[in-house]
């Protein structure tokens, strides 16, 4: 079942081959389909038309990793230019993952030490993985040299062009050796790229993944903006709700199946799993228990789905993202055949978020937004759930009559009321309880995609919408031109910023606050989360009991460690 010999025809031999075996990853996605083998002839420059999350960095990496070996302490063999430094780290540590040839890997971007990049520069990178301004900062003050390179890889190059880095990315091109190899991925293709290729690239092929129009009438579909680590509760309350739930989830790889399926069981649900290192035999036993709904859950990657004939599920669900819209319209019409209505569920990161909209655009039928059930709607049809099986027993067939007696002896002891009661908690323990349930919190996303961060700092806190943008920018990366309408109250403030880094903004934010509340949170209304107001005026003024009790410093929980990071930079700046 598996497909690891379709990456082998793509050229990719056992040392690559090992890597993506250890990944999980079970076939080539599309565009790796097409571009692996036209950057392993050895003849062009290539420019492929690739949204985040089509398996893009292992469409470069692989060949390059393929191809490269170790040159201990040398000049770099291949640079990546990305836009964000968020994008360096995920490109660089994709790469290490698939690194089986001791090849030095690494990281070069602003706001980052300077001393501690020379140190790496000088032991020697293969392959840098940088932003254009950092490693032209280096190229200036020639401390590094791309005078060797054998591969340029410019990623996601319309961000780059969109955040004004053209002259940049030109200055760093002309300070590298011609007989490199170039490589441009874009998920749009302005012309600004097209004149950039022709100035700076030769024999240029133009690689693109043609995605047919395909639509699935029968099936609902919906989606649901979840953080990655909610996702596992979002599905659970989805099972939940449905009276007969039988779908099936997709995951991406072998090790998200595996996962997925283990915390289903661990829960109490009857889930398996398929993907291609389930044996023939193992995926057969499966297929008929799930056909006879033994099992009403099955997790499946794309491949070990392929050819499963059951025509009347009540749910696929998208626990991750396809990597085409060709692929999603694929699993989606396993619901909804035979006339039978199907709900098709999406979940979306935000890092999910381009890729779903580009998707969204070349599936031609409607994905409507929804909001998650809640935990009082899952307690409710679960009790609901609860009365009818006690319904059926009562009036069914199934003999209760050994239990009579033993019931007049606990009815003879206690209150019916009470006594009813506890044999519920210990039939189902706390499942019905609130508290069982944590909060999923939805994100605002409007039209444009980005999202209302709130921030528990203020002018209180010394901050005024100039200085909060610094302190953003210092701290997250993040560029200027997306950081929109901030708005600094007293003791907090509100900002707007791309959907896709609303997640790595808030975490960075967070890692810098060891109090018990956050310093950054999704915000889902434009409002301060419930209670932080308060919170807030006390803070300046009036302090709860407990609060006086604390030194200064230990009340402002949230703030401890970013203010000491902050002053501890002013320092450093003076
Ligand atoms: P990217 O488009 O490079 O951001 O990749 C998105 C995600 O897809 C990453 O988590 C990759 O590890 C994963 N991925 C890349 N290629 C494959 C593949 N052939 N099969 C399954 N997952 C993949």
């Amino acid at each position: 079942m598996t497909k690891i010999e379709e990456f082998q025809a793509l050229g990719l031999t056992e040392v690559t081959l090992e890597a993506i075996r250890e990944k999980g990853f079970e076939e080539p996605s599309p565009i790796q389909k097409l571009t692996i083998p036209t950057f392993l002839k050895d003849e062009n420059d290539i420019i492929a038309q690739a949204q985040t999350g089509t398996g893009k960095t292992a469409a470069f990496g692989l060949p390059i990793l393929e191809r490269i070996t170790a040159r201990k302490g040398q000049k770099p063999q291949a640079l990546i230019l990305v836009p964000t430094r968020e994008l360096a780290l995920q490109v660089m540590e994709e790469l290490i993952s698939l690194n089986r040839k001791k090849i030095a890997v690494s990281a070069i971007y602003g706001g980052a030490s300077m001393s501690e990049q020379l140190r790496r520069i000088a032991k020697g990178i293969d392959i840098v993985v940088g932003t254009p301004g950092r490693v032209l900062d280096h190229i200036r003050r020639g401390t590094i040299d791309f005078s060797e390179l054998r591969w340029l890889v410019l990623d996601e190059a319309d961000e780059m062009l969109d955040m004004g880095f053209i002259e940049d990315m030109e200055e760093i091109m002309a300070a590298t050796n011609d007989t490199k190899r170039t490589m441009l991925f874009s998920a749009t293709m302005p012309a600004r790229i097209s004149s950039l290729s022709k100035k700076y690239m030769h024999d240029t092929e133009i690689l693109r993944v043609e995605s047919k129009q395909m639509t699935a009438d029968l099936t609902d579909q919906i989606y649901f903006e979840v953080r990655e680590s909610d996702k596992f509760d979002a599905l659970t309350r989805i099972i939940d709700i449905e009276p007969d739930f039988y779908g099936i989830v997709f995951a991406r790889t072998k090790v998200g199946v595996d996962e997925i399926v283990n915390r289903l069981l661990e829960r109490g649900y009857a889930a398996e799993g398929l993907h291609g290192d389930v044996s023939q035999a193992q995926r057969e036993k499966t297929l008929r228990k799930f056909k006879k709904k033994q099992v009403n859950i099955l997790v499946a990657t794309d491949v070990a789905a392929r050819g499963i004939d059951v025509n009347n599920l009540t749910h696929v669900i998208n626990y991750s993202l396809p990597q085409d819209s060709e692929s999603y319209v694929h699993r989606i019409g396993r619901t909804g055949r035979a006339g039978n209505e199907g709900t098709a569920i999406t979940f979306i990161s935000p890092s999910e978020y381009r890729q779903f909209t580009a998707m969204r655009k070349a599936v031609k039928s409607d994905i409507r937004k929804q909001q998650l059930p809640s935990a009082e709607d899952v307690i409710a049809i679960r009790r609901q759930k609860i009365k009818d099986e006690l319904q059926a027993v009562v009036t069914g067939e199934q003999l209760v009559d050994n239990y009579h007696s033993m019931a007049s002896e606990i009815l003879a002891e206690y209150d019916p009321a009470v006594a009813l009661a506890a044999l519920l908690k210990m039939a189902f323990k706390n499942d019905l309880e609130q508290d069982n349930y944590p909060e999923i919190r939805s994100f605002s996303v409007d039209r444009k995609g980005t999202a209302r961060l709130f921030i528990a700092v203020g002018r209180f806190d010394g901050f005024t919408p100039g200085k909060l943008v610094e302190m953003l920018k210092r701290e997250t990366g993040l560029y200027d031109k997306k950081i929109d309408d901030v708005r600094v109250m007293d003791s907090f403030s509100f900002v707007t910023v791309p959907f896709k880094d609303a997640e790595m903004v808030t975490k960075k934010l967070n890692r810098l606050s060891r109090g018990d509340k956050p310093l950054a949170e999704i915000s889902t209304d434009g409002n301060a989360p419930a209670g932080e107001d308060k919170r807030n005026e006390r803070r300046g003024r009036n302090h709860t009991r407990s609060e006086r009790r604390m030194p200064e410093r230990e009340r402002r929980g949230p703030l401890r460690n970013f203010e000491s990071k902050s002053k501890r930079d002013s320092r450093k700046r003076k």
